[in-house]
């Protein structure tokens, strides 16, 4: 019933305690050295050939960018070996991944997810009016240090197969896992998507695949050409370095596909991230000798750590995760009077991005003068 006298007006009741999306804390100005290490961005510059073709796309931003972004996807085609009709763009993944949950659950279906996973899953999954599913990363401490050998933090397929029921939609899987690290091996994976029925929606989160160097693990998109049912999300904004211009695609059969071009916002993917991610799928050489870069630096980032005491699991995105329990916002504190912006999650642990080499040195060394105090 409507009421004249309401002085504001009234909003969908999922909005109420949907938890807010905490950016990454951007590096203190005015120190005397502050790192960012709290978003998993790239710390590189743009890609050699990105920045000029950004500049000249800059001269025509009075005009809309092209909505199917035609161009990008024709390359994104020949690159990725799929048909045009199996793309969709977005703006970032994230607008992909909220785009899928729009498409297929509302009130009353669920949207499962391993957790502690990507944070806007259940955002959007709120958002849309769904039941959230969270399942145990295996081996998580419940917010406590884990005993003695920690865990792996990796998803529990089985527990998550096993919570399937007839209201299921969709199914997110993050791999590697944001913010623990760990990648999915390929046969586990195909294990679990045997068992998940052919109208559920799996979503393949694959926003670090190209730090991925586990051989076990098994590229997504294998998986989807002979399953209808399997969605690969992929991203510009991580190893490509484009994370301010919002950019990203996913790679699906037709009917998913076309549903994520039917719920994207029109022209929502600016002509200059088109252009950027053009032209970065252009540097392929110069990407692969950057995320090698820092794929060395996560080994030796792990190494250290490990060396200094702590459990780590192993990561194979741009990131690693310390499991800190109560001591989380203290150590996140500490990080940042000596510099380094980490991302906190409270009383579970911190989760930093593998950074330039001085940024790594000096996080190593508060992570060596905390444990020292332990
Ligand atoms: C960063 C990230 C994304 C997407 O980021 P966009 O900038 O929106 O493309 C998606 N999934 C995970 C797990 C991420 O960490």
């Amino acid at each position: 019933m409507s009421d004249r006298n309401a002085t504001s007006p009234r909003l969908r009741g999922v909005l109420e305690g949907i938890p807010s999306y905490k950016p990454g804390r951007p590096a203190a100005a005015g120190g005397p050295v502050s790192y960012k290490l709290s978003s998993n961005e790239n710390p590189y510059p743009p890609l050699p050939g990105v920045l000029e073709s950004v500049t000249a796309a800059a001269g025509s931003f009075n005009r809309y960018p092209d909505l199917a972004c035609t161009a990008l996807c024709e390359e994104l085609a020949e690159r990725f070996d799929v048909p045009v009709s199996h793309l969709a763009t977005g703006t970032g993944s994230v607008g992909l991944a909220q785009q899928l949950v729009q498409a297929t659950a509302g009130p009353g279906d669920e949207v499962l997810y391993a957790w502690r996973s990507f944070e806007a899953y259940p955002i959007i999954t709120q958002i849309s009016g769904a039941t959230s599913v969270p399942i145990p990363l295996t081996g998580a401490g419940a917010g406590h240090l884990p005993a003695g050998g920690g865990g792996t933090e990796a998803h529990d397929l089985d527990a998550m197969a096993d919570a399937i029921t007839d209201r299921t939609r969709l199914v997110f899987v993050c791999t590697p896992n944001n913010p623990t690290g760990p990648a999915i091996p390929g046969a586990d994976l195909r294990r679990f998507l045997d068992r998940v029925p052919g109208d559920v929606l799996v979503v393949l989160d694959e926003a670090y695949r190209e730090f991925v160097r586990d051989e076990r693990v098994v590229d997504g998109l294998d998986f989807y050409r002979d399953r209808p049912n399997v969605c690969v999300l992929r991203t510009f904004s991580k190893a490509y370095g484009l994370a301010g211009l919002r950019v990203g695609f996913a790679v699906a059969h037709e009917p998913v596909a076309a549903a994520l071009r039917k719920t994207a916002v029109p022209f929502g993917v600016s002509q200059l991230a088109q252009e950027a991610a053009i032209a970065s799928l252009r540097s392929e050489d110069a990407l692969l000798e950057r995320v090698e870069a820092l794929v060395k630096e996560r080994t030796r980032v792990g190494d250290e750590l490990r060396a200094q005491g702590w459990t780590v699991p192993d990561s194979q995105a741009n990131f690693v995760w310390l499991r800190l329990g109560a001591r989380t916002a203290d150590f996140a504190r500490k990080a940042e009077a000596a510099g380094v912006m980490v991302r906190p999650f409270d009383g579970e642990g911190v989760r930093v991005s593998i950074g330039e080499t001085a940024a790594n040195d000096l996080f190593l060394q508060v992570a060596a003068s905390f444990r020292k105090e332990l």
